[in-house]
């Protein structure tokens, strides 16, 4: 007798817990489900997991790791071989110059298209010298007369032409690059 009340008191739970169940995967009962979750083997297992899976898209907020742009990435290392035969390759060699000369008034090298860095220099010295003594000699850039002006270096005579220049006088000897 005690066995047979068991096994009918059973069966009577299972029967509760499959009702449930339906009730559960129709969506009817969500208000009176049990706030505990029981793990077991679900009725309609491909049902559940849907509507589960729509709840964590829908409910599922934009995290940080969104924002990140992915970008592929290379499947397989490339030896050290293949990367100094592509880095030592032919075309990223330097190229030889053959364009070098000489420079005709100093002897410094240069290209033949370009100007030669070191005299260059001196001209841009030069020039820096001689408005310092424009600047000396007439105290401002507004104060220059507005006629032509000449350089004058040292044991230098203005001539009849340069009567009526300005006349910029330079303490040293004429370079023999000016003229
Ligand atoms: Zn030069």
């Amino acid at each position: 007798m005690m066995n047979l009340a068991a096994l009918v008191h059973s069966l009577r739970c299972s029967l509760l817990h499959i009702e449930s169940r339906l009730l559960q995967a129709a969506g009817l009962d969500r208000h009176l489900a049990p706030a505990l979750a029981v793990n077991g083997p679900s009725l309609l297992p491909q049902l559940q997991p849907q509507v589960d899976q729509e709840h964590q898209q829908e409910e599922e907020p934009s995290g940080l790791m969104d924002s990140i742009l992915w970008m592929a990435v290379p499947k397989k290392r490339r030896t050290i071989e293949v990367n100094r035969t592509r880095r030592r390759s032919d075309s990223k060699l330097l190229k030889v110059q053959n364009n070098i000369e000489p420079c005709p008034e100093c002897g410094h090298l240069k290209q033949k298209h370009i100007l030669c860095g070191f005299c260059y220099a001196k001209v841009c010295k030069e020039t820096r010298l001689i408005r310092q003594r424009i600047q000396a000699t007439e105290g401002g850039p507004l104060r220059a007369p507005t006629v032509e002006t000449v350089v004058l270096y040292e044991g230098e005579t203005p001539s009849e032409q340069d009567k009526d220049k300005r006349i910029v006088e330079r303490a040293r000897k004429r370079p023999a690059w000016f003229s």
